[in-house]
């Protein structure tokens, strides 16, 4: 059964950035200790910590039964990768992707952070995937539809000889973590779910470097790459209203981080 697109207030949508910020801060403390030799777990109980400490509940863990704060995809792993004793390595590309749940609403936001010195290539793959996002947000306005924000991901992707992973789709975001509408990162402008002012959207496209076909692995979770390629993975929460789409979550606490560190190279 279709359950209805929930219309936020702009209290409510005040309510969700404040949760979509604090997901960028706490990617941003992510940002800090993200190095060769640390742990994906390391950085787990970190954001945790990091989230509780500001009032704020992890708002993956528990979730479908998901046992972490984040989902930490390393190299050929796409999304849903689980924390744990995985050390990170010089020239890893990690997905981190966290929500919080603060005042009864959810952000979620994901960010591809490289680890030391990252081949060229993977390097350009993250900054297209980058760029795919932001075509999808300017897309994300009130009478387009989901199929518009879709095809300007894929078109973006596709041009650069990239997969888009099909079985994975953002969604709509609210007091819920997964609310309607999908919206996948592939499709034909002007079908889908028509986009009305008031809607919240996670917008996240998941680009790989070779082949669109993924799978899971054994744990139920993580999904790779069938080549064994890199994939990317940047997430975003937008306001929808008319002419414009509102971002909710920021890089920008993340940026600082990396700037100050001398990592960032978009
Ligand atoms: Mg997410
Ligand atoms: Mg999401």
């Amino acid at each position: 059964m279709a359950r209805t697109v929930d219309l936020l207030s702009d209290d409510d949508i005040a309510l969700l950035k404040e949760s979509s910020l604090l997901v960028g801060r706490t990617l941003a403390e992510v940002a800090r200790h993200i190095a060769p030799g640390v742990t994906t777990g390391e950085l787990d109980r970190m954001a945790e910590e990091f989230i509780r400490d500001n009032g704020a509940i992890p708002g993956f863990k528990g979730l479908y039964g998901c046992p972490s704060t984040l989902l930490i995809s390393v190299n050929d792993q796409v999304v849903h990768g689980l924390p744990g004793d995985r050390t990170l390595r010089d020239g890893d590309v990690a997905s981190v992707d966290c929500g919080v749940l603060m005042n009864g609403f959810y952000g979620d936001s994901a960010y591809t952070f490289m680890v030391g010195e990252v081949a060229g290539p993977v390097k350009q793959l993250l900054r297209v995937t980058q760029e795919c996002l932001q075509l999808g947000i300017e897309q994300a306005v009130e009478n387009n539809r989901t199929g518009d924000i879709g095809h300007a991901i894929q078109q973006h992707a596709e041009k650069n000889g990239y997969g888009v992973v099909r079985e994975l789709v953002g969604h709509g975001v609210g007091r819920k973590l997964h609310e309607p509408p999908e919206v996948p990162n592939y499709g034909r402008r002007g079908q889908g779910a028509k986009l009305r002012n008031g809607m919240v959207l996670a917008i996240e496209p998941m680009i790989n470097m070779g082949t669109k076909e993924v799978k899971q692995l054994g744990d139920g979770w993580t999904i790779v790459t069938r080549d064994g390629k890199p994939s990317a993975h940047f997430e975003h929460n937008i306001a929808v209203r008319a002419g414009r789409s509102e971002v909710l979550s920021t890089f920008s606490y993340i940026e600082d981080v990396l700037k100050a560190k001398g990592e960032l190279v978009n």
